[in-house]
């Protein structure tokens, strides 16, 4: 419980104007959540989610086969 992951931020754009704050607009990720640790280094992300986004598998994951 708590490990903290790290998200690959990923701009949903500028909703400020409507609503969004300033943390919800420099926090957002490829996985489509407002994470408190994000990162542009896609080699730091350890989010799967993230991961996947950028084609990117975590290393204990093995393809399905059939
Ligand atoms: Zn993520």
């Amino acid at each position: 419980m708590g490990q903290k992951k790290t998200h690959l931020y990923k701009s949903h754009g500028d909703h400020r104007s409507a609503g969004q704050t300033q943390y919800e607009y420099t926090h957002s990720t490829a996985c489509g959540y407002v994470r408190g640790s994000v990162t542009n280094h896609p080699a730091r992300v350890t989010c799967k989610h993230c991961l996947r986004k950028i084609g990117k598998q975590p290393n204990h994951e093995h393809p399905r086969t059939g």
